[in-house]
This record gives C-alpha cells, sequence and structure tokens, in this order.
C-alpha cells in the first residue's frame, strides 16, 4: 500500500479531544502551527513558498506534565509510524565512539528509506527523552569529563544539518533543563521550535482528572459524591503524573475498604459494588503530594 506523502501526512479524522491530552490545547495548536503547517500544505506548496519542514522540537518543562504523551499523540496524528524513543544517559555509551554511533544509526533508517521512496517514505519522528544528558553546552564536561557530551552533540548537529535533502525526519527532544541545552542545537533549522509545558492550572487539571478517572466513570465504578472540580482545587501544583498518581492512590483506598468486607479470593471473582469515593479521593490527598515546581496560580 502507498504511504502519505511526507506533505500530507494528517489524519482526517483528527480531534484534539480523543488524545488524552488534559490542558495543553493551546501549547497544542501552537506547536502544530509552527511546527506542522507546512507540512499539511498541498503538495508542492511548500516548495513553491521556499519554505523548509520544520526538523526538531524542543519541549521543556517539570517533569510528568505530559512532554511525552504529546510527542507520541503528535506522531499518532501525523500517521508516522511509532516514533523511536531515545533516553539521553542511554545514548551515552561509555565506550568511545560508540554514543555517537547510537546517533547515526537512530537517522539511518528513516535517511534509507527516503532514498529508496523519496517523498512517499513517511514521517520518522525520534523522540529524545533527557535531552541534556548529551546535549550540555559543549566544552562544560558532560559525560563525565571525558569529552563524549561534545562529540554526541556535534553528531547530532551534523546529522540534523545533513538531513538538508530529508523531509522525513522530525526530532522531538525533551529536557527538564532548557538552560543546559546546548545553544547550537537550538537554532533555525535545528531543534527551532520550543515549547514549554508547565504545571497544569485548575481547569487543565479538572480535564486530567475526567481524562483519567473515564474507565471508572464509564463502569460505573465512581461514586456520585466524587467532586472533580473540587479535587481540581486542591491539587495546586500537581502535575498530570501526580494527578494520575492520586486517582491510583484513591483506587487502592477503596480496594482496602472493600477488602474488610471479605477474602481476597472473594474479591478475585466480583470487585461487585466496589466505588471511589470521595473519601477515597480524600485520604490519597493525604498520600500523593507535590513533588516539583510553582504553578502560574503561584506567582498571581
Ligand atoms: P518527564 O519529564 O518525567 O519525562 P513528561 O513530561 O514526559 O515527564 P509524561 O511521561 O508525558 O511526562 O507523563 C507521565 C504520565 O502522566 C502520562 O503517561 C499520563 O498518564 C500522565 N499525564 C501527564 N500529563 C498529562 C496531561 N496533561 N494529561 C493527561 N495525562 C497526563
Amino acid at each position: 500500500s502507498r504511504r502519505p506523502a511526507a506533505n500530507s501526512v494528517i489524519r482526517p479524522d483528527f480531534k484534539f479531544e480523543d488524545l488524552g491530552i488534559g490542558g495543553l490545547d493551546r501549547e497544542f495548536s501552537d506547536i502544530f502551527r509552527r511546527a506542522f503547517a507546512s507540512r499539511i500544505f498541498p503538495p508542492g506548496l511548500a516548495e513553491k513558498l521556499g519554505i523548509q519542514h520544520v526538523r526538531g522540537i524542543l519541549l521543556y518543562g517539570p517533569p510528568g506534565t505530559g512532554k511525552t504523551l504529546i510527542a507520541r499523540q503528535i506522531g499518532k496524528m501525523l500517521n508516522a509510524r511509532d516514533p523511536k524513543v531515545i533516553n539521553g544517559p542511554e545514548v551515552l555509551n561509555k565506550y568511545v565512539g560508540q554514543s555517537e554511533e547510537n546517533i547515526r544509526k537512530l537517522f539511518a533508517d528513516a535517511e534509507k528509506e527516503q532514498k529508496e521512496k523519496g517523498d512517499e517514505s513517511g514521517l520518522h519522528i525520534i523522540i529524545f527523552d533527557e535531552l541534556d544528558a548529551v546535549c550540555k553546552q559543549r566544552g562544560s564536561g558532560a559525560g563525565g569529563g571525558t569529552g563524549v557530551g561534545d562529540s554526541v552533540v556535534n553528531q547530532l548537529l551534523s546529522k540534523l544539518d545533513g538531513v538538508d535533502q530529508l523531509n522525513n525526519i522530525l526530532l522531538i527532544g525533551m529536557t527538564n533543563r532548557k538552560d543546559m541545552i546546548d545553544e547550537a542545537l537550538l537554532r533555525s533549522g535545528r531543534l527551532e521550535v520550543h515549547m514549554e509545558i508547565s504545571l497544569p492550572d485548575e481547569a487543565g487539571r479538572q480535564q486530567i482528572l475526567k481524562i483519567h478517572t473515564t474507565k471508572m466513570r464509564e463502569n460505573g465504578k465512581m461514586a456520585s459524591d466524587v467532586d472533580l472540580a473540587e479535587l481540581a482545587r486542591s491539587t495546586r501544583n500537581f502535575s498530570g503524573a501526580e494527578i494520575a498518581g492520586l486517582v491510583k492512590s484513591a483506587s487502592s483506598f477503596a480496594l482496602q475498604r472493600h477488602l474488610k468486607g471479605g477474602t481476597v479470593a472473594a474479591l478475585k471473582d466480583d470487585v461487585g459494588d466496589m466505588q471511589i469515593r470521595m473519601e477515597d479521593f480524600l485520604g490519597a490527598l493525604q498520600e500523593v503530594h507535590p513533588l516539583f515546581g510553582v504553578s502560574e496560580e503561584d506567582l498571581e
């Protein structure tokens, strides 16, 4: 079957609500406009306008805020094949030359396909998590003072610059420390679209709570006294990941209560009328606390 051409990859049935990302609609549509507008032009228009596709995005912000989630959903939406996910510390192999080889390999498949199939080769997304681990300012001694970090940055730069003829690669870098990333990497033509993904505000937290309680609500496992608006107010400074943790903790309280009425064996066959109640969420709030960061509300 024919693969979609590199500049008509968007899925026609795309809806933001279906992505399961809470509270980041503005960020998502901004990334979309800045990084993908050129790819959804009718074929040939980008060439006529003399515009090159964006080949790199940097998502930065505190841990657990949905950076990986967004990166993966971008891939789905663009009908790209499953993204390659690579982790900074993993790339930093202690053997001389191996880290550079790892970077080279990352790009090799996409390059090969583009050579063989031209614009029909579809989009390859490479997600690079914890980018700061390998791409610290050169000369800063990243990689344990061995200079390994420097040559990894150089290799990544030469790969990104070398994809001049390649339409089909998109690198999505992620970091909690944008200030640590070598500036050369952040320039135009490289990781040129920068987007901060910060902690969710109250409305965002309510959306995230909704997303992470979808299943239990659909299955009648959430009691009617659970007030998500109230919980959104009580979870200031929580990241999306911490809100997911809160829901998990609340479930464990509900299970514990349910268990008191029977045995584990009985529970295995039948969770029966078990429901997660507001009291379970209040218990969870005593247990799950935000680790990082200051939300925008605190700065007001
Ligand atoms: P890190 O910097 O630690 O890699 P991250 O920003 O990439 O973190 P994710 O891995 O995307 O965070 O988030 C972890 C999990 O938290 C997600 O799989 C999801 O379940 C939940 N989560 C985080 N943010 C959101 C959000 N905005 N909407 C819905 N779920 C979220």
